[in-house]
Parts: structure tokens; C-alpha cells; sequence
């Protein structure tokens, strides 16, 4: 089969370059079913399911091709136990001769399945085009992609410079600690080893995503003083303490944030500005079990907690995010009569973006371009993903979230990637490699 090229694209490619979109093309049925292993493997987090298994099928896949492996588990991470050990794969490949390191990091976690399914969300269905399963796009097809072009371009160029890794990381989902975080903390993720780093999250085949905002998350309490509910006026009501703070955000908070306005591309629109979840709310008794039908007792509460999920801005520092809310906390303090409050910080990321003039940027812009004859859309993330963890632990300020699939897609019922998207990535993959991997006149 050769290489469909775009009606768009002005220069065709090379005839070298061809030969390796025309592998591509080739192993359409290899990558289906490579998706569809990836899918069955059903690695649920929470807790952190077949870590074990989905590591032991890539390091036999990959060691295949060539692949030194290595298995790391993340001994005492959050959530490591044995019964649910946090398993990771770091596969490199070395070249013929010295060079850079390109490395696709993927998780191989999927968040839990959810009600609304008409398809088996470890089945790996094929319907008109497209590969259903929970981590279809999120992100078991990214994964999928990057093995097939790094398998292609070494197939294609066995004499390239330098290397490529792949790795399958656990826990993204849940932070990413016993995941990236725990290999960049023990020197997988570092400068000296890796130059380029591609995360095949889903942001779509033509879209280049740069980073992602910061998340501060912090519980927020407040004290009163129990009494007979009959009699509130002996207590003091914790509730209507908090009632203050939340009336505070309302009032001073929400529009300070709306009004600010960042120069990265977060999409959706909405998540250019400063924004702020709150979580839950608790104060008073603890919740009746749901088959508990007695009355509540009459009492006066002494507590009411608050968990607040801020995300911030380039522009913003952790200090003045995390210094606003005590702030007002403060002023209530003064001007409130009895208010006494704690503030905890639950977490704290970072925002990360990558440089536009970076060259794993100006790479996958240049591939984009020719192999879907359009210039790639700029992102950024709303929320958090590992990139963070490969920025602040490993110091590579040299990555970017790029590949197949469509971010609303994710952890939604009936999730499904499709397979030309998964294709055509694989091409942008592999021609990246060529550029960053072959020397200058194999372009
Ligand atoms: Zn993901």
C-alpha cells in the first residue's frame, strides 16, 4: 500500500520517508491488535490493577524488537502495596551510533469504568473504524502508536543515531507518584539519559500541547463550639463560620480570579482564567449510613471542613495562590467575632510549559505540517498531567503531549479511539524520529 498524502500537501516527502509511511500503512492490523491486547489488560486505578501484567506483555513486545527492558516497581509509593505493587517498563533501544534520546512516556492506568456502556469496556470492540475500551483514548492508543512508529523507524533506518525509549508508567491518574514521579526521583527521567520527551496523551493528531496549569488543593476548617441545638446561642455554629469564608470567595475571590487572564493556550477557553472547585463540604454529624432511618440528634456543630481545588495560571505563584485564601481567612479572623479556622495544603503542582523554540516543539510542528499538510493547533491543559514530574523532578524542559485521540473522550462511558487517527500519528511519530534520529541529509 503507499502513503495516502493529504490533497493540502504541497512537497511530497522523500522517497526514504515514504517507505516508512508505507510500513505504517502496513501494520494497520499489528496496531489494531496491539490496542486491542492493551485494552483487555484491565489496569484499574484506583487501586492499581495488572500493573504486573500490561509490563510483562510490553517488556515481551518490546523486547522483541530489540528493546533492553527493564521492570521497576515503585516500592512505597502512595498506594504500593503487595497486593498491589506499582509496576513500571523503561524500554531503550540503542542506535548504531551516539546521539539524542527520544522517550514516549505513556500510563498504562485507566480510571474505573462508570455507568452508560453499550460496549465490553475491556472487549477492545471494532465499530466502523474505531477501538472501544476504558484507556482506548486515554490513553492505551497513544501507547499503541508510539510502539508501532518506533518499530517502523527501526525497521526502516536500523542504523539511526542515538536512541528511544518507551515507557508504561503507573498511577498517572492518581498523581503520577508511583509513576514518573518515582522514576525521575531515581534518575530515568534526567538530562544526561533523555533529550526528548513526547507523552502520547490524547490531545488530538494536529494539536501540539505545551503544558498544563498549576493545582494547589487545601483543606480549609472551621471551629465552633457544640451545644443543644433548642439553645444555639450556649455554642457557636462552625457552619456559619465557613457560610462566612464561602460568602468571602463569593465576594472578594471569584471575581479576582475571573478577571485574570493567561497567555497560554488552555483549552477549553474557560480554563484561561483562574479557577477554583470546591470540593465538599462537611460540618455537623457524620453522615448517616444510608440505611440508618433514625432522626439526628439537635446539636450545635463544632466543625465544618472544606476541600478547595484551585488551578493556576503561569502568571501566579503558589505563594500568592495558597497567600490570598489565608488572607481572607485572616480578615475574617479580625473581623468576625469567635472565627477560628486551620488551613492544611492537601497538594501542590506546579504549572509547566514548554518553550515554543524548543526543538522536540519545532519537530513535531515540522511533521504535523507535512504529514497532515496543516499546521498543528498550540495547547495547553487544564489540569495536571505527568509532565510535571518530568519538568520539576527530571529538569527536561524539553517535552511535549502529543497524540491520537479526542480529550473529551476520556474517562467518559463508551470511550473509543480511532484507528486512522492512531495511523496518521504514528506517521507524525516516526517522521518526528527521522528528523531528531537521522543524519541531517536523511531528513
Ligand atoms: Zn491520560
Amino acid at each position: 500500500m503507499t502513503h495516502a498524502l493529504p490533497e493540502t500537501l504541497q512537497t511530497p516527502l522523500p522517497a526514504h520517508l515514504q517507505g516508512l509511511m508505507s510500513r505504517i500503512d502496513d501494520l494497520r492490523d499489528d496496531l489494531i491488535a496491539l490496542t486491542q491486547d492493551l485494552i483487555r489488560i484491565p489496569t484499574l486505578n484506583p487501586p492499581g490493577d495488572c500493573y504486573r501484567d500490561i509490563c510483562d506483555y510490553l517488556d515481551k513486545r518490546l523486547g522483541r524488537h530489540g528493546f533492553d527492558t527493564q521492570l521497576i516497581r515503585a516500592h512505597g509509593a502512595p498506594g504500593d502495596s503487595e497486593k498491589y505493587p506499582r509496576w513500571n517498563i523503561i524500554a531503550r533501544r540503542e542506535g548504531k551510533n551516539p546521539g539524542e534520546c527520544v522517550h514516549f512516556n505513556s500510563h498504562t492506568d485507566v480510571v474505573e469504568v462508570g455507568l452508560g456502556w453499550t460496549k465490553d469496556p475491556f472487549g477492545g470492540e471494532i465499530e466502523d473504524g474505531k477501538i472501544y475500551g476504558r484507556g482506548a483514548c486515554d490513553m492505551k492508543g497513544g501507547l499503541a502508536s508510539s510502539i508501532i512508529a518506533a518499530e517502523a523507524f527501526i525497521r526502516e533506518f536500523p542504523d539511526f543515531n542515538g536512541a528511544i525509549e518507551i515507557s508504561g508508567t503507573a498511577d498517572e491518574e492518581s498523581g503520577g507518584y508511583g509513576g514518573v514521579a518515582y522514576l525521575a526521583d531515581h534518575g530515568f527521567f534526567a538530562p544526561e539519559r533523555v533529550q526528548h520527551v513526547i507523552i502520547p496523551e490524547p490531545l488530538h493528531k494536529d494539536r501540539i500541547c505545551l503544558g498544563h496549569r498549576g493545582g494547589w488543593w487545601a483543606e480549609i476548617e472551621t471551629f465552633g463550639e457544640i451545644a443543644h441545638g433548642c439553645m444555639p446561642f450556649l455554642g457557636d455554629c462552625a457552619v456559619r463560620h465557613m457560610g462566612a469564608v464561602i460568602d468571602k470567595f463569593e465576594t472578594d475571590l471569584y471575581p479576582a480570579m475571573a478577571a485574570r487572564h493567561t497567555d497560554m493556550p488552555v483549552v477549553p477557553e474557560g480554563a484561561r482564567s483562574s479557577t477554583m472547585n470546591i470540593n465538599s463540604i462537611h460540618g455537623g454529624q457524620p453522615e448517616q449510613a444510608p440505611d440508618f432511618d433514625g432522626l439526628p440528634a439537635h446539636c450545635v456543630p463544632d466543625s465544618c471542613r472544606i476541600v478547595i481545588d484551585r488551578r493556576y495560571l503561569a502568571e501566579e505563584n503558589h505563594a500568592q495562590v495558597s497567600g490570598e485564601v489565608e488572607a481572607l481567612l485572616k480578615e475574617l479572623e479580625t473581623n468576625r467575632d469567635n472565627f477560628r479556622y486551620e488551613m492544611r495544603e492537601l497538594n501542590h503542582v506546579a504549572p509547566s510549559m514548554t518553550d515554543r523554540s524548543a526543538p522536540v516543539v519545532s519537530t513535531v510542528d515540522r511533521s504535523i505540517t507535512e504529514i497532515l499538510g496543516k499546521a498543528p493547533e498550540y495547547v495547553a491543559s487544564p489540569g495536571t498531567y505527568d509532565q510535571k514530574h518530568i519538568d520539576r523532578i527530571g529538569k527536561l524542559k524539553n517535552c511535549i503531549a502529543y497524540g491520537p485521540g479526542i480529550l473529551e473522550m476520556a474517562h467518559k462511558p463508551d470511550e473509543y479511539i480511532d484507528i486512522q487517527d492512531m495511523i496518521d500519528s504514528a506517521k507524525v511519530m516516526a517522521h518526528s524520529l527521522a528528523q531528531l534520529l537521522l543524519p541531517a541529509d536523511r531528513q
